[in-house]
């Protein structure tokens, strides 16, 4: 066996949501679990090759966080946003902040999204990325992020041979790391339909997933069915197109032919018709929606239908959105607010939204979302909150302290006191 063996063991181990065992331990090899369980199977296993590199006496071992929407560079704007009095309002304010902070207020603001999101125990993070430019200076990341390179053609149209190598440059750019990329076209009133059709193209062609914002307010929904409303009175003033207004739905827009619908993560999904659940319930598991609890909440916007969605078959997952709708990266708090609203959910579902639901969107199943052998040494040690079954997941939740460790690629990025380090290296390696 190549590589020295590294264990943790905690008073109880998760290896994914909904099982719990007593006194467990994760074994770890070069970033990777490589065994995992019961701490006196795993002991028997293994015998003298294995020490134990840290014991939690009062903690639980449970998978890495996957928070399925944010956008690191936004982080900074939680200390100047208000809640505004419409959607076009918030979007017009969200543009004259961006003109005002320069490169490196906005790299500081990444890094600081990163510190905040893994020092709340999220492994995973897919962020959106308006400023493409700024990825090669982002540097070590503590965390793996999927960059989902944003794009508008609100003003100039895009070709299918820029589109296509401009997401190559952008893979290029990117350090064969942690992480992943895709593409993601903003949302209908910031891309057109041709950018839509493009990026699902060019998402079957690179095998990636891509990512857009639909159906987020009443007045997306109004603009693109009513011609009217806040949102489409701002947009006419900015010179857009408004010829796609022709009463389809957002979600209609965005999804055009349906047969070359690819990996894609519908971001909101708030405002719907009959029209938008027979295309939901026809496409299913070829999508993931994410719902971001806080940032509804931030904009008033009425109940999400999650009920709905279970109902035709849709899998939900769940996103912190951004410092612009004043949320923070800590994924758990989105949970525990998704929770309280949604009374019917059980915390193990919930914990799910979190793990396994978007790992295997993103067709990493094998090796986010869970702990088993073969999987990513992506993990985080919760103070134990007692209880048993569905009572000690919702403790989970519920317990205000963060996490006591954090450990991702198989590197503790996170100590006991919540101090996140940048710069270390793997041991084993
Ligand atoms: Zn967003």
């Amino acid at each position: 066996m190549r590589g020295f063996l590294r264990v943790i063991r905690a008073k109880r181990f998760v290896p994914e949501a909904g099982v719990v065992m007593e006194d467990g331990a994760v074994v770890v090899r070069e970033g990777q679990i490589v065994d995992s369980g019961k701490w006196r199977d795993v002991k028997r296993r293994h015998g003298g090759n294995c020490g134990i590199e840290e014991e939690f006496e009062d903690g639980v071992i449970f998978p890495g966080l996957i928070n399925s929407h944010a956008h690191l560079e936004y982080t900074c704007m939680k200390r100047a946003i208000l809640p505004p009095k419409s959607f076009a309002s918030w979007l017009e304010r969200v543009g004259m902040m961006k003109r005002t902070i320069s490169d490196w207020e906005f790299l500081d603001s990444i890094r600081e999204g990163m510190a905040e999101a893994v020092g709340s125990g999220t492994t995973t993070v897919l962020s959106m990325l308006s400023m493409p430019q700024l990825l090669p200076r982002v540097g070590e990341a503590p965390l793996r992020v999927w960059w989902f390179y944003e794009l508008a053609d609100l003003r100039h149209r895009i070709a299918t041979d820029d589109l296509i190598a401009g997401a190559l440059m952008f893979f290029d750019q990117q350090e064969k790391g942690l992480g992943g990329v895709g593409l993601s076209p903003h949302s209908p009133y910031l891309a057109s339909r041709e950018l839509y059709r493009l990026t699902q193209l060019c998402s079957l062609r690179l095998g990636m997933p891509w990512a857009t914002h639909v159906a987020e307010s009443a007045e997306e929904y109004a603009m693109f069915c009513r011609r009217s409303g806040e949102l489409f009175e701002f947009l006419v003033s900015l010179g857009r197109d408004m010829s796609d207004c022709m009463g389809l739905t957002p979600l209609q827009i965005v999804l055009g032919e349906l047969k070359e619908i690819h990996r894609a993560i519908l971001i909101h999904l708030n405002y719907l018709d009959e029209r938008d659940e027979e295309l939901l319930e026809f496409l299913g598991r070829r999508l993931m929606l994410v719902h971001c609890p806080t940032s509804h909440l931030f904009f008033g916007h009425k109940p999400f239908g999650c009920r709905r969605m279970e109902e035709l078959g849709v899998p939900v997952a769940l996103g912190t959105d951004s410092g612009a709708t004043r949320s923070s990266l800590d994924l758990r708090k989105e949970l525990r607010v998704f929770l309280q609203r949604n009374g019917w959910i059980g915390a193990v579902q919930g914990w799910r939204m979190v793990t396994r639901v978007p790992a295997v969107m993103l067709r990493m199943g094998p090796y986010i979302g869970h702990l088993r052998p073969g999987a990513y040494a992506d993990f985080v040690v919760w103070k134990d909150p007692g209880g048993e079954g569905e009572d000690f997941f919702r403790g989970l939740v519920e317990q205000e302290e963060g996490p006591i460790g954090v450990w991702v690629g198989g590197i503790k990025r996170v100590e006991r006191d919540g101090e996140v380090k940048w710069g270390v290296e793997e041991m084993d390696k």
